[in-house]
């Protein structure tokens, strides 16, 4: 009688007998196997950094590059980080070693410039988990919102639950001047100063053992806290900071009073204020002192300008037009733009002040109906010319005005 090689059962006894060369083996068996394997794999996690090749902060940002379009002292800041994060967690820990502090970043650019791409770029080559949590969602304890907590519990989850993998994560925190004071930010229209929520954070920064809620939100009050180191744990931070060329803007016009006023005022480019910020000015903005502290790099994305947004469209590995050459690869059918389309979809970006993520936004409107219609049809070439783009995109506009 046919019987499972591992646990003996008769084949009445169980589910499903499969038979094998050797002998068989039932469904129970096969589920229990299964747990021991998927067990062993987490074990032996995608994040140990036992074995692996360090990249240099060069070959991180050649890495980038095939990503991120321009942006090159954000990308080599975030590089140097990077790297640095690595030689720490592989530092051995002697007593008498010099020990290296981790340097938390802050990246800040007009919203649209490849802050969050920066950091979903960086992640793919990462070998420690990585978590994106924004900031606007954070409130203090008792208020609507999410808990500080919470930051550490997406971090939990991208690690697997490896709480030792999660302790030496990578965190992206956007839209960190969302918390800054009410006071100094007139735009900020939550009922808690921001305040307590940047205390919170602070602690996070700093390094601390943070109790934190497997599962997350407040709606599991049953479930088990699980204690997390945040030492090693490194944060980039990401922000529009609106205003804030106001800030800066004074404090050089206060500098540059007096003798070196002229050869500095010369020196000055009014039209990209951001590439001078320094911390003060993001005090002035409203971040509490020890925040600013606790992020000692501190770089800027430029605004994009019409060359960068043309490239943008062109050139990054999996850039927009590439994207929809390959979907349209995928039905045989050769899709080619025009040079003036790609220069037409930028115009169009420009004039609508929708920056990288118009660039999206304006192609699917003009692709829209051939991917309904061309899978269907025979046809083995589709090319876009600028009268098509125009017409469909106008045929869009039309009917937005009309619905608005
Ligand atoms: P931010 O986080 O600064 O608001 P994102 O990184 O989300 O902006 O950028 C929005 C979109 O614009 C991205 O998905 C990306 O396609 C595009 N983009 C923005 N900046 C760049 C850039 N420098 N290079 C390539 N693509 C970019």
């Amino acid at each position: 009688m046919d019987k499972c090689s591992f646990c003996g059962r008769s084949r009445k006894e169980t589910n499903l007998l499969v038979a094998g060369i050797a002998g068989h083996i039932c469904d129970s068996c096969i589920e229990q196997a299964h747990g021991i394997l998927t067990e062993e794999f987490k074990k032996k996690s995608s994040f140990d950094l036992d074995g692996i090749k360090l990249m240099t902060p060069a070959e991180i940002k050649t890495f980038l590059d095939e990503y991120v379009v321009g942006q090159d002292q954000a990308k080599k800041f975030l590089s140097v980080a990077v790297y640095n994060h690595y030689k720490r967690l592989m530092q051995p820990s002697a007593d008498d070693e010099v020990e290296i502090e981790k340097s938390n970043i802050l990246l800040v650019g007009e919203t649209g410039t490849g802050k969050t791409l920066l950091a979903r770029t960086i992640a793919r080559m990462l070998h420690v988990p990585f978590a994106i949590v924004d900031a606007t969602v954070l409130t203090e304890a008792g208020y609507v919102g999410e808990d500080i907590e919470s930051i550490l519990t997406r971090l939990l989850q991208a690690a697997d639950y490896n709480v030792k993998a999660a302790e030496r994560g990578i965190v992206f925190i956007d839209e960190i001047d969302k918390i800054a004071r009410k006071g100094d930010n007139p735009s900020i229209t939550r009922d808690v100063s921001g305040e307590g929520v940047q205390q919170g954070l602070l602690k996070l920064l700093e390094g601390s053992i943070v109790n934190v809620p497997p599962q997350g939100g407040r709606k599991h009050p049953e479930q088990k806290m699980v204690a997390v180191d945040t030492k090693n744990i490194l944060f980039i931070c990401g922000g529009a900071f609106d205003g804030i060329e106001r800030k800066i803007a004074q404090r050089l016009n206060t500098r540059v009073v007096g003798y070196a006023a002229v050869e500095n005022r010369e020196a000055i480019d009014p039209t990209n204020l951001l590439q001078y910020i320094a911390p003060m000015d993001l005090k002035a903005f409203g971040l509490i002192p020890e925040i600013i502290g606790r992020l000692p790099i501190l770089t800027y994305l430029h605004p994009l300008d019409r060359d960068t947004l043309r490239m943008i469209l062109t050139e990054p590995k999996n850039s927009i037009v590439k994207q929809y050459t390959k979907l349209f690869e995928m039905d045989n059918i050769k899709l080619t733009f025009s040079e003036e389309v790609l220069d037409y979809i930028v115009d169009k970006a420009v004039e609508f002040k929708l920056g990288a993520r118009g660039l999206r936004s304006i192609c699917e409107t003009i692709m829209m109906d051939y991917m309904f219609e061309s899978p269907g049809h025979k046809i083995d070439k589709l090319e876009i010319t600028l009268d098509i783009a125009r017409e469909k995109l106008e045929k869009a506009e039309r009917r937005l005005l009309k619905a608005s």
